[in-house]
């Protein structure tokens, strides 16, 4: 049994992927080829989004907004802790500060009651500048962002939505850019829309901002509102208006993911069939099944319960040949690098303790229902 297996989406549209691959290979434009642009516009359309920008992963699609932001030392970037280490290790990079709120012990996304003192405290103290939250949606569901966009309005600060694991999740209807100032997400394998290495995508809604990103990840290369109305007596190819980085998204990944996209919304379907059955038989045997914010569909990245004999639980599993693992086992504030920036008024009690709680389950879009079953009745056979 696989915690996620990739290889059965693969027998699904291999054919696909492969001309797709070989058609790149031929043509030889590896570098933003036309497929790059072909699937920037189809992501931006499934995200109900005006804009997107391939990156090379998705901790770049991260970094590239706050650096068109002009995010420096002196600035707070608020974040939760409970989350993957890429979410608050952009900050550092330009010199800021992540600042860290704890969780919602539902949902397990960022609590806007915690995000709002811990804005307030930092206000406070006037050591550090507010300047952008990251709220994630941690395995596949949305944060709560009808208030976190208000809080964020209050206090005018920008809003990204971290989506590495929750790209094509809803919250009624909406997809987060519909609040977030930038949304991005993350092509690496595993993810829900993953291609076969790494890359990242950004999207946004903000012309202007978009056409910074398309500078930014290519070294701060001319982009048009850079040269118009201007004369230059050289290429402005090799013209560079700002610091920049080399973040693109391979060609042959793009068209890898133009394959997955088309089938895309139909893996969510299935996913959640999965989710909804376990659910079904789970929600008996374990401390906590997943609880969805209203009105939110789940991508599901992971699934994942509560046991108070978490490990006990996960020793078992692996005794029945069922594959599980623990995200988060340490909360982003504990860890030594990241303990010398800040966390909101009481600390991070909710984080640190599901960090002792949570187990995921192999969930992807063809687990079937015989091993679906074998999952379940591995966990409901435990009785630590
Ligand atoms: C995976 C992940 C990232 C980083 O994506 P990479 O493509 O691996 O760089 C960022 N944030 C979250 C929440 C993630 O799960």
């Amino acid at each position: 049994m696989q915690f996620i297996d990739l290889q059965a989406q693969r027998a699904r549209i291999s054919d696909k992927i492969n001309a797709a691959v070989a058609k790149v290979i031929e043509e030889g434009r590896y570098i933003m080829g036309p497929e790059v642009k072909a699937f920037e516009a189809q992501l931006a359309e499934f995200g109900q989004a005006d804009h997107a920008i391939g990156c090379a992963n998705g901790t770049e699609a991260l970094a590239l907004p706050l650096m068109a932001w002009g995010i420096r030392p002196g600035d707070a970037v608020f974040c939760p802790s409970f989350t993957f280490a890429a979410t608050a290790e952009v900050v550092p990079w330009l010199g800021a500060s992540p600042v860290f709120v704890d969780i919602d012990p539902n949902t397990y996304n960022i609590d806007p009651d915690h995000l709002e003192a811990t804005i307030e405290a930092v206000k406070a103290e006037g050591k550090l500048r507010p300047r952008v939250i990251i709220a994630v949606d941690l395995f596949g569901q949305p944060a709560d962002y009808p208030r976190i966009s208000a809080i964020a309005k209050k206090h005018d600060l920008k809003l990204i939505s971290d989506s590495a694991q929750g790209f094509g999740c809803t919250l009624n209807g909406n997809h987060p850019i519909k609040w977030a100032d930038v949304a991005t997400t993350s092509f690496f394998p595993a993810k829900p829309l993953g291609c076969y290495g790494d890359g990242g995508a950004v999207l946004t809604n903000d012309a202007a901002l978009a056409e910074r990103l398309d500078s930014l990840r290519v070294h701060g290369k001319a982009v048009p509102s850079d040269i118009q109305g201007r004369t230059f007596d050289h290429d402005t190819k090799y013209l560079n208006m700002r610091i920049g980085m080399n973040s693109r998204l391979d060609t042959i990944q793009a068209a890898i993911l133009i394959e997955k996209l088309a089938i895309f919304a139909d893996e969510i379907e299935a996913r959640n069939r999965v989710a909804a059955r376990y659910n079904a038989h789970l929600a008996d045997h374990a401390a906590s099944v997943p609880a969805m914010i209203d009105g939110g569909v789940s991508v599901w990245a992971q699934y994942t319960i509560e046991h108070d004999n978490r490990d006990g639980l996960a020793a078992h599993l692996k005794s029945q040949g069922v594959p599980s693992a623990v995200y988060y086992p340490i909360p982003i504030h504990q860890q030594d690098v990241y303990s010398v920036y800040p966390t909101g008024p009481g600390g991070l009690p909710v984080s640190d303790e599901k960090a002792g709680r949570v187990i995921s389950l192999p969930m992807h879009p063809y687990l079937d229902e015989a091993t679906q079953d074998r999952v379940i009745e591995a966990v409901r056979g435990f009785n630590g």
